[in-house]
């Protein structure tokens, strides 16, 4: 088969982990990242567009004659880059603007679960804030309020009083404290559950599903402090059990994509289900459409099954579900933040790496970049994912953790209990 020359769009951890994926793919020919990051660039080529730069990632893809570009970020999916590189004729993995509304926009998600009876909680959407303080008043149960636009993952408020919660509703619908974004807010019951994330590799109504994964969104050890982009993460996750998944499957995801088609979407692309797992089975927390950051780091090592052909099938509307293969094993990824993290952090110091990384147990690079001499330097809040896999989810984390271990850099730190649940239902 003739080889792939593939543009990987995006500068994050997720990217780096899907470079890593298609780089060790046979079918793999030129891989180029833009705008990449400090570990990405000891992988690939780079280029200097930015993610949000649609014309510019085009007129690119077009001059390097690419036969795939994988689109890691979901703000230039939701502004529209699949569909203009699609009207170019190349090949892309991920959705167009259509399909990347169930995540660009909480109210499009919220009227799509209910048109297709698909569980979530309870809500409605509003763009006047007299009617949110109504319905939230009204409302036999508690509430969370929820910024319909993208805001990065800090668009959710769970309140603990109906006075915060209609206090939340006037900030964001009159306030303006998210934008645009908060113009149009979700107000929905409040579920009670532990959450899994479900990622599907979709092409129409075919799919497969990953392995379910959990990561951990609270920047302290035992889910505390602030939230954050996410501490780490680990799969496959026992919470969302085979009788869970099974619910999943027909009472979530094919009416998803059933929906999407009779919306005369035609998705291709990853699409993440949050879950939550409740006492009447899973509900929709959220969708978005691309992988989450950092459950792709542990996804794409479980894939037996090599990942660029898989994208690329998908991508040009071929995948054959029945041969994806998943490996019998667990992988986990900690994530090294700089600190301060997730409020203010200083950039620019230089890491120390660790010198034992194997096929097994490596390092993704998230907010790195290179100094002049070739240097690492951090340059984010989150700033690597020690990453590894193991026959036993105890052996993946030791590994990882022996990785943060032999890393340093000024105020370094990491959460030392990644998948604390799992470990406790192990010992039950
Ligand atoms: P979202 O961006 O919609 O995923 O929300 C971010 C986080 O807020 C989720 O991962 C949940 O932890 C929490 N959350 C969102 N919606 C609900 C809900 N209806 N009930 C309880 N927690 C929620």
């Amino acid at each position: 088969m003739k080889k792939l020359d593939v543009l990987v769009i995006g500068s994050g951890g997720r990217e780096h982990a899907i470079v890593k994926a298609v780089k060790k793919s046979p079918l793999c020919g030129r891989l180029v990242c833009t705008p990449a990051n400090g570990g990405i660039e000891l992988d690939c080529e780079t280029a200097a567009i930015k993610a949000d730069d649609i014309s510019g990632i085009v007129e690119f893809a077009r001059g390097g004659k690419f036969d795939l570009v994988i689109c890691g970020p979901e703000i230039p999916l939701s502004m529209g880059l699949a569909d203009a590189l699609r009207a170019e004729g190349i090949s892309v993995y991920g959705p167009n603007k259509d399909g990347a509304t169930l995540e660009a926009s909480k109210a499009f998600s919220k009227n799509f679960l209910k048109k297709y009876s698909i569980p979530t909680a309870a809500g409605e959407n509003f763009t006047d804030f007299k009617s949110a303080k109504k319905f939230i008043e009204e409302a036999p149960f508690d509430v969370v309020i929820k910024a319909s636009g993208l805001a990065a993952g800090k668009g959710v408020v769970i309140p603990s009083t109906k006075e915060e919660a209609v206090e939340a509703a006037r900030e964001m619908l009159e306030g303006g404290v998210f934008g645009e974004s908060g113009r149009e807010i979700v107000v929905e019951e409040k579920m009670e559950g532990e959450e899994a994330s479900i990622m599907l590799m979709v092409c129409g109504t075919n799919y497969i599903m990953l392995p379910p994964s959990q990561d951990h969104k609270r920047v302290g050890e035992g889910d505390t402090g602030l939230n954050t982009g996410g501490m780490g993460a680990y799969a496959p996750a026992a919470v969302a059990t085979e009788e869970v998944l099974e619910k999943v499957r027909k009472d979530i995801v094919s009416p998803t994509l059933e929906g999407l088609k009779k919306e005369g979407i035609d998705y291709r692309g990853t699409l993440y289900v949050g879950i939550m797992i409740t006492a009447q089975g899973p509900k929709v927390v959220e969708f978005n459409v691309r992988f989450g950051d950092p459950e792709c780091q542990v996804l794409l090592p479980l894939l037996k099954t090599d990942a660029l052909e898989l994208m690329n099938n998908i991508a040009n509307g071929s995948l054959d579900s029945s041969k994806v293969e998943i490996k019998d094993e667990f992988a986990v990824v900690v994530v090294v933040c700089a600190k301060g993290y997730p409020d203010s952090y200083k950039k620019g110091d230089v890491i120390s790496l660790p010198k034992t990384e194997t096929e097994g147990a490596y390092v993704i690079h998230s907010g790195t970049k290179r100094g002049s001499d070739g240097e690492i330097l951090t340059n984010g809040g989150r700033v690597l994912g020690m990453t590894a896999t193991g026959k036993t989810l105890r052996e993946a984390l030791d590994k990882a953790y022996k990785l943060c271990g032999e890393t340093s850099f000024d105020g370094a730190f990491y959460r030392r209990d990644i998948a604390h649940r799992q470990l406790k239902r192990d010992l039950q």
